[in-house]
């Protein structure tokens, strides 16, 4: 122990600090190895030697132990603050006797001699590895946050809340169009009203940021340096100082205009049609909902008007897909040229239209827009040099009266086309609760139809064909009845054409086929005089590609002889696509079954076109026949339609005789077979039995038949 009233004894006091120390007091020469003269006890833990190896270079010189890569570097800076007459600092690093590098800090101070000369150093070197080390992670962290900045593909920014930039890196310069951050930063110093399109976006981004701190996939519309608007989407904080107050924003920006773009592709997709780019039912629903709303504000009306083509179906079934889809721009294009502006037009599905009227004050309104709808539709349509004519059934509901959404609307207006398409065709109906009576009925007929064949309700009625030269029976029309439980018969014209549009045709003209020939051979197998029976064929089964197949299957399962069989297909749809079906017609021909041209006068025949088909009979439309006695006109045209039949070698077949002055004028006229009620209706085949029975009936004696139908 020291006694504390002793006299300070600095020199002891300096040797205990002098050799704990961390670290190495020196004193060297200013030599090429800088011998040292003296160094402190903390030399062997600096660098692993004891002092008395480094002193005098004993064992190692400073210089050896100096990293050869750093000597010239420690040299210069020591020469230099020496000539400077100045302290220096200089790290570098060094290889300890276990072979271990350390960076050291070396600070020191030059010493003169008595004669002046710089004689030595004198100085203190300490171990900063560890620092060192630190430092380097720190220059490396920032080298790796700098290098995320500049070449991250987000936007990298910090703006002050009144809308500067203080920071963004070259992908932001990018997605703005600005060719260097530093160009951007000088340009943008008004954020909201420079940047975005809507600047109420900026506003309500700055009010996120205070009141929660973050926006997240924040999506906005901007303008980049060019003028050109993009979609951005931003995800950033607010970065606040002590006292809680907002300094400044940071955060990123994504480019998503591709991604919107791609959007609004699909959602077009999912609300337009995609032949005619017309709004889809769904978009159609918004439109009437829409308007009902603004009608319920200004006291107007809105008008659902239903559109559907008369006979697509047949053109599509006929002619082909191509033809429809043209056929269905044309409509749309049509239509568009009706509206108004602010109506809308859409596509219901297959070739169903449906027009939303707005802003209306009365009916007459709609009448206008409906019968102009009407006399623009029905003019001619040209497709590939070929005319086609058109026409369309329009049903009318009306908002508010017919109903207060669009379901309602457009189930009325649905009603209201049907009822039109009964009566005639092109022409509009104006939705009544009527209809809706009609509607069920109609739905509920649908329904029993799609289960008549499996529950056997079909029946096959048959009507006398009679031989003008000889008055015998040698023929006969099958006739399809359908007898619904609690209905009664029920004629073909009121489901014939459900039964078309719903594709149940298909497999019921098979069964009357088949049924058809079998009753025939039956008939002949009964010793029966042999009569040839026809069986009308409708569009879409000729259309269908089994038929030919269909037709060889009917007559081999009822072994009957395909010469007792004769197809009546109509002359419109005969004429409608004349090439492909003379082709069809010669397949079936080939089974060796007759042809028959159904309603013949009625459908505008080519002549050139009659003389190639292979066809057995016209049959001479009932219409004119009826006023065959009293219309000069169809008296003409029923003469010509005979002439022209034997002129091509057919035979002419006269439907509809109801009267004793129809026969006679047309036997006097050369007519060869007639068919109608004069002679019989159609009646069961157990009624077509008995007459065959009777057999060759004459017309002569002929009484007027049993009516076996209401
Ligand atoms: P359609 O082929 O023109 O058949 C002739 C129609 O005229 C029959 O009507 C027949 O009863 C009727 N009729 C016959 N004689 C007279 C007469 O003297 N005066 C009058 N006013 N009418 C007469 P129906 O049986 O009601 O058939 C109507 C239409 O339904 C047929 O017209 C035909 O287009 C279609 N149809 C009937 N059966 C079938 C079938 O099995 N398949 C197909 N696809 N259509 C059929
Ligand atoms: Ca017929
Ligand atoms: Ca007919």
């Amino acid at each position: 122990m020291t006694d504390p009233a002793a006299p300070l004894d600095v020199t002891r006091l300096l040797t205990t600090i002098t050799d704990n120390l961390v670290g190495m007091i020196y004193r060297c020469r200013i030599d090429a190895i800088w011998t040292m003269e003296y160094v402190s006890e903390g030399c062997h833990k600096l660098t692993g030697y004891r002092p008395d190896e480094l002193v005098f270079n004993n064992r190692v010189s400073y210089d050896q132990m100096t990293l050869p890569e750093d000597r010239e570097h420690v040299s210069r800076t020591i020469r230099a603050a020496l000539a400077a007459n100045e302290a220096f600092d200089v790290e570098y690093r060094i290889r300890r006797a276990d072979g271990k590098v350390r960076w050291v800090l070396e600070r020191g101070v030059g010493l003169y001699d008595q004669y002046g000369h710089l004689a030595w150093i004198e100085g203190f070197i300490q171990d900063i590895s560890e620092r060192m080390a630190a430092n380097e992670a720190l220059h490396e962290a920032v080298r790796r946050y700098r290098s995320i900045f500049e070449h991250a593909t987000e936007g990298i920014f910090q703006t002050t809340p009144e809308g500067r930039y203080l920071n963004a890196n070259p992908a932001l310069a990018h997605i703005y169009g600005h060719a260097s951050p530093d160009e951007l930063v000088a340009h943008l110093h008004d954020i909201q009203r420079q940047l975005y399109v809507l600047p109420e976006r900026r506003a309500e981004f700055v009010r996120l940021m205070q009141a929660h701190g973050v926006v997240r996939n924040f999506e906005s519309q901007v303008y980049r340096r060019d003028g050109h608007i993009i979609w951005i989407s931003e995800n950033a904080r607010a970065v606040r100082d002590a006292d809680g107050s907002v300094q400044f924003f940071e955060g990123t920006v994504v480019d998503i205009t591709e991604r919107k773009q791609h959007e609004a592709v699909l959602e077009h997709q999912a609300s337009h049609d995609s032949l005619t780019g017309l709004p889809n039912r769904s978009l159609l629903r918004d439109r009437i909902e829409q308007a009902i709303v603004k009608a319920q504000r200004d006291n107007h009306l809105v008008a659902v008007v239903f559109v559907d083509l008369d006979h697509f179906k047949l053109i599509n079934d006929s002619l082909g897909h191509h033809v429809g889809d043209r056929l269905l721009l044309e409509v749309a294009d049509r239509l568009i040229a009706c509206v108004r502006s602010h109506d809308s037009v859409a596509r219901q599905g297959g070739d169903e239209f449906v027009l939303v009227l707005t802003e209306l004050h009365e009916e007459n309104e709609i009448l206008a827009i409906v019968s102009r709808l009407l006399e623009v539709i029905s003019q001619p349509w040209m497709d590939e040099g070929q005319e086609y004519g058109l026409s369309c059934s329009v049903g009318i509901s009306c908002y508010p009266q017919d109903g207060g959404d669009p379901d309602a609307l457009l189930r009325c207006a649905d009603a209201a086309m049907y009822k039109a398409k009964e009566s005639g065709r092109s022409t509009y109906h104006f939705y009544t609760p009527e209809l809706n009576q009609a509607i069920s009925e109609r739905l509920e007929l649908e329904n029993s139809l799609r289960h008549a064949l499996e529950r056997d309700e079909f029946r096959v009625y048959y009507q006398p064909r009679i031989d003008v030269a000889s008055g015998r029976i040698i023929g006969a029309e099958a006739l399809i009845r359908w007898d619904c439980p609690g209905k009664g018969i029920i004629p073909p014209d009121s489901f014939i054409s459900i039964a078309e549009e719903t594709g149940l045709i298909i497999p019921i003209g098979q069964w009357i086929l088949e049924e058809a020939c079998r009753q025939n051979s039956a008939w002949q197998r009964a010793g029966l005089p042999p009569i040839n029976v026809s069986v009308n064929l409708s569009p879409i089964q000729f259309r269908h590609a089994g038929l030919v197949q269909a037709v060889a299957s009917a007559l081999a399962q009822a072994g009957l002889d395909p010469a007792f069989l004769e197809l009546e297909l109509t002359e419109s749809f005969v004429m409608h696509d004349a090439e492909r079906i003379n082709v069809a017609m010669k397949s079936l021909k080939t089974l060796g079954v007759d042809i028959a041209v159904d309603d013949f006068g009625t459908g505008y025949s080519s002549l050139s076109y009659l003389k190639r088909f292979p066809v057995d009979r016209l049959k001479v439309d009932k219409s004119f026949v009826r006023d065959i006695d009293s219309d000069p006109d169809d008296a003409a045209i029923v003469r010509a339609i005979i002439t022209l039949g034997h002129a091509l070698g057919l035979k002419v077949v006269a439907e509809g005789v109801e009267t004793l002055a129809h026969l006679e004028f047309l036997r006097q006229h050369g007519c060869d077979e007639l068919q109608g009620y004069y002679f019989s209706r159609p009646i069961p085949a157990l009624d077509m039995e008995a007459l065959l029975c009777a057999g060759g009936t004459s017309q002569t004696d002929m009484n007027h038949p049993d009516d076996h139908e209401p």
